[in-house]
């Protein structure tokens, strides 16, 4: 998505650690409008594939799922949540991932209420790296007996294993942005 790269090589910046940071459009700051362009382009690529929730990730996740679900017949989404939380349901699906920002393993969890074996599952998440994210939450599908239709991601790092590992195991995944390289100078370079 020509749009997306633009944005990243203006407005994004490397961070020491093979981390790109995007929060005046993406992870902070939501520029709504752009979102809406890439709900639209979620949309395009995932055509014909029947979607009926969208499953994403606190907290990035939550503001660039919300609005790709307008895309998707304005479907619900689910985000799992990173922490024990006194008001969370006793019945719950959880899994386990290694953050790449933060350096640790956190727990995810989902409701049972809000997933099940008749749902059809698009995941969508801000970033793909290791793939860690995505793979508990494609954990969290498995175990509710759910479809997973597919993941869509805003930005790829291709330089990482995750894209690969997800699409060796047969999982539709569409990237809008997949960078090759970058470095601590600035310089970005998409596939
Ligand atoms: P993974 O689990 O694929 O290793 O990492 C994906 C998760 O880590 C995403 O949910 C995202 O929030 C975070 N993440 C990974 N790499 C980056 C990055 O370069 N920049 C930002 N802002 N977040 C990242």
């Amino acid at each position: 998505m020509e749009l997306l790269k633009k944005k990243i090589v203006e407005e994004g910046r490397v961070l020491p650690g093979d981390i790109l940071k995007v929060d005046n459009f993406l992870n902070h700051q939501v520029d709504v409008r752009f979102m809406e362009a890439v709900g639209a382009e979620f949309a395009r690529r995932f055509e014909g594939v029947e979607v009926n929730k969208i499953l994403t990730i606190e907290t990035s996740g939550i503001a660039v799922a919300s609005i790709v679900s307008k895309y998707f017949g304005y479907c619900p989404v689910v985000f799992a949540k990173k922490m024990d939380s006194l008001n969370l349901d006793k019945e719950i699906y959880c899994s386990e991932a290694f953050s790449f920002t933060k350096n640790r393993n956190y727990r995810i969890m989902v409701s049972k209420r809000y997933l099940s074996a008749d749902d059809k599952v698009l995941i969508i998440d801000d970033f793909l790296a290791n793939g860690k994210a995505v793979l508990a939450l494609k954990d969290v599908v498995e175990q509710s007996g759910a479809e997973l239709e597919g993941v869509g991601i805003v930005i790829e790092k291709g330089f990482m294993p995750g894209g690969q590992e997800l699409r060796k195991s047969g999982v539709q995944v569409e990237s809008l942005a997949v960078v090759k390289a970058m470095d601590d100078e600035g310089n970005i370079e998409f596939e």
